[in-house]
Formats: structure tokens, C-alpha cells, sequence
């Protein structure tokens, strides 16, 4: 017999948990997710840095991150497993006037979108944050307290065992091989356990949904990006709670994590493709930024079998595709976060469900984030990446 299913998710990351959650709550509860892999957490986001942040450019994505933010700060209470936020807070330190100007008019944009808790800092008051950090050419910078780290691997297994309490199934180790599409419509998928049929579709497959997206015949600007990230070995030198800290001469940023401290930085070298493997040569470049701004970081151990590489899955505009695909009824993308589909996985979630269930959401305009803007030019632009 076939198997048949109101609406197939195709991966299980922290989006396609989200999703299925959503679709749960809001009452569809024939729901089937499907992952190729034996467990959740094995595409990017069990790579992820957890940072969550509201101070963005643009703003669908700062109205994003409020809706996410706040479902973040009350995640354990309507979830019922913890999503481990911590509110320790992002900042962002200027080095040129021209990032403190960026900066101010970010926080005019965050603020009338109603972000209220961005505060314009000085030098000294980012020097009483971390007291180790140089800050002899700093000119100040902005400071969002609801910033902040969330556990990617717990908001992923809380969404998803919500949802399956809801009624929602997941089908673990079953790629998922093809879609069907007849006369323009989504008729079901093909597996590797079988058919099933469906007429709703949703890409929740991370780096790899460009080539999910042409099982269908769509097209889909999504392409993998490498991304590493260095942890130190236990370090005291540091305080044991600070925000995350951007330093905007270099893009280095770091935060606490545990006893050791985790050190990012993109490397504008680095070229797309499914590269998973951990760059040694990466630690030094990441040191080298990371002693600059924190002199005490020269002297932090770093085990280079301990730092890990992923992907991000970029788009050319650095914003997520999310709604139906042109062309194809049915089929419906959640793809393309560029870096922030652990933040944004919430209100991701919920504009998927609101338009496969109402065909519109409330929460922002969705047309801005449709995957037609590409071929009509009508792009949009996010400077704040890290
Ligand atoms: C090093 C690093 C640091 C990051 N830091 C942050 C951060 O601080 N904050 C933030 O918000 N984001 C961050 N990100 C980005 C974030 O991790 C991703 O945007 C997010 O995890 C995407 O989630 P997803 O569910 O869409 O994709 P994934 O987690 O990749 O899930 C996709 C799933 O689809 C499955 N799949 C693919 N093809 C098929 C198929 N044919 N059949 C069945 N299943 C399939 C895969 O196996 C995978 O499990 C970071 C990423 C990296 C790599």
C-alpha cells in the first residue's frame, strides 16, 4: 500500500523540526518528515554556532529575529524540553566611523520595528564587558541584551518531539530520491522505503535543497558554503559569562562556550562546494585575528581534531527562500538562511505553516522572501552577515 501524508517534509534539521511543529500546532497533524540520515543533527545544524540575534540590517530579517527571539525566551515552557537561551547578548565593537554610522542606522531600523533594547555603547563601556579585549582603536559600537546563544541540537529534538506527540511521523535513514509532478501539481515522492503520496512538499534540506529543489525540476540559488569554527581548550583569562563579541575591523567574533571559548571567522577565500572537512590551516588564520583584539588568546591550547567545519547555505542575496516554488503547486522551500537558520528557525517554521495551511502569514511580507525576486531582480541585500 502507499503511504500518503497531508504534507512531506524532506529533511529533519532545526527548520524542518520547526516546520512540522508548526503544522502540528496549528492543527495538520498528518505530517510526515523525512530524513536520510539514521539520526537528526547531521546537516548543519548540529555544526552551529547557536548564536541568535536581532541587531540585522534589513528588515524582514531584524522582524524575524524578534518573532524567533521571543519564541526562543519561552521555548521550554511551550515546547516542554528545554532550548537552552541564554540572553548573554551580542556585541558589535566599530573600529571606523563609517561601522558606527552603519551601526546607528541599523538601530533606527530596530527600533522602529519595535527592537527597544539596542543600546549605543562606548569604549569604555565595551571595555567593562571584556576587560582583556584591546580597545585602544575602538570608537564605540551597539549592544542588544535579548541577543544571545541558543543549543541548535535541543531547539531541533524539542521541536520535533512536540510534533510527533502532535501526531506527526518521522522517517529516519530514507533518502528521499524524487519528487513526482503531474500537469504542474506535486503528486507524491519517491524513497527509498517506497512512494508516498502527497500533493505538499517542503524543502527543509539545508545546503542540499538546490538539488532537492530539481527533483522537482525547480530551480533553487542555493549553494553550500564551508564554515569553521575554533574552540579553545579550558581558558580562565576570560569572563565566565560575556556577550558575543563581533570585532568589525576583521569579522572575528567569539563567545563562552562551557569552560573553553569558541572563535569564528569568515574567511573571504573560502569557495562554495560540499567541503566538510576541518581546514588545519584555519586555526592559525583565526588566531591570528583572535590574539589582535584579545591579546590573551595567544596563550589559549587549541586542539585542531576539536574545531569542526559545515555548511552554510548561502543565497545571492544572503536571505532565506521561503514559500511556494514557481511553477510547481505544492512544493513549498524553506531554504537558503545564509548562515541563521538556527535563529530564524522559529518564525521560518511558522510562515511555512501559515502558507501551506491560509496561503499568507502575518508575520511579515512573504512576497520579499519568494524565490521569484532572483529572476525579477528584485534582490535583497543583508550587510550584517557574519
Ligand atoms: C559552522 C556553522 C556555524 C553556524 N552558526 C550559526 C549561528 O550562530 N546562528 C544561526 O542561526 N545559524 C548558524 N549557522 C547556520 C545554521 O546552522 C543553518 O542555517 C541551519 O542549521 C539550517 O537548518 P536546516 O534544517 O535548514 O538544515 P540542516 O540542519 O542541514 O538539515 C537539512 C537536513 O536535510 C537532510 N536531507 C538532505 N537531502 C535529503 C534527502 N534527499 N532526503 C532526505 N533528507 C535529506 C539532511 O540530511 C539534513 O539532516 C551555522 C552553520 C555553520 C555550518
Amino acid at each position: 500500500m502507499t503511504e500518503t501524508a497531508d504534507v512531506v517534509i524532506i529533511g529533519s534539521g532545526i527548520v524542518g523540526s520547526s516546520v512540522a511543529y508548526h503544522l502540528a500546532e496549528a492543527g495538520c497533524t498528518n505530517v510526515l518528515v523525512i530524513e536520510r540520515e539514521p539520526h537528526q543533527g547531521k546537516g548543519s545544524t548540529g555544526k552551529s554556532m547557536g548564536g541568535v540575534r536581532a541587531q540585522f540590517s534589513t528588515p524582514v530579517n531584524i522582524q524575524m529575529s524578534i518573532y524567533s527571539i521571543d519564541f526562543f525566551a519561552k521555548f521550554d515552557e511551550v515546547i516542554g524540553y528545554p532550548g537552552d537561551y541564554r540572553a548573554h547578548g551580542y556585541l558589535f565593537c566599530a573600529t571606523h566611523e563609517r561601522h558606527l554610522k552603519y551601526l546607528h542606522a541599523n538601530r533606527e531600523r530596530q527600533l522602529a520595528l519595535g527592537l527597544k533594547n539596542v543600546e549605543i555603547v562606548s569604549r569604555d563601556d565595551i571595555a567593562r564587558f571584556v576587560p582583556q579585549l584591546r580597545v585602544d582603536d575602538i570608537l564605540g559600537g551597539t549592544y542588544c541584551s535579548t541577543d544571545g546563544f541558543v543549543d541548535p541540537h535541543s531547539v531541533m529534538m524539542g521541536f520535533m518531539l512536540k510534533a510527533r506527540e502532535g501526531g506527526v511521523r518521522l522517517w529516519l535513514d530514507t533518502p528521499v530520491t524524487g519528487i513526482e509532478v503531474e500537469n504542474g501539481q506535486v503528486s507524491g515522492i519517491a524513497t527509498r522505503r517506497g512512494r508516498v503520496a502527497t500533493r505538499v512538499v517542503v524543502n527543509a534540506a539545508g545546503p542540499w535543497a538546490a538539488e532537492v529543489a530539481g527533483m522537482a525540476g525547480a530551480k533553487l540559488p542555493v549553494e553550500p558554503l564551508r564554515r569553521q569554527l575554533v574552540p579553545t581548550e579550558p581558558f580562565d583569562k576570560l569572563p565566565k559569562r560575556f556577550p558575543m563579541v563581533i570585532d568589525m575591523s576583521t569579522g572575528f567574533h567569539f563567545r563562552r562556550e562551557g569552560a573553553g571559548i569558541l572563535m569564528a571567522w569568515n574567511d573571504p577565500e573560502e569557495t562554495p562546494g560540499f567541503k566538510t572537512d576541518f581546514d588545519p590551516t584555519f586555526v592559525e588564520k583565526v588566531l591570528i585575528r583572535a590574539a589582535d583584539r584579545v591579546p590573551c588568546l595567544a596563550d589559549a591550547a587549541v586542539n585542531p581534531r576539536r574545531s569542526w567545519a559545515g555548511l552554510y547555505e548561502m543565497t545571492p542575496d544572503h536571505h532565506a527562500i521561503l514559500g511556494p516554488a514557481s511553477g510547481v503547486g505544492g512544493l513549498y522551500f524553506a531554504n537558503g538562511f545564509s548562515g541563521h537558520g538556527v535563529m530564524h528557525s522559529p518564525a521560518s517554521g511558522r510562515i511555512t505553516a501559515d502558507l501551506i495551511l491560509n496561503g499568507r502569514s502575518d508575520l511579515i511580507d512573504t512576497s520579499q522572501l519568494r524565490v521569484e525576486r532572483f529572476e525579477k531582480g528584485e534582490l535583497l541585500e543583508e550587510t550584517a552577515i557574519l
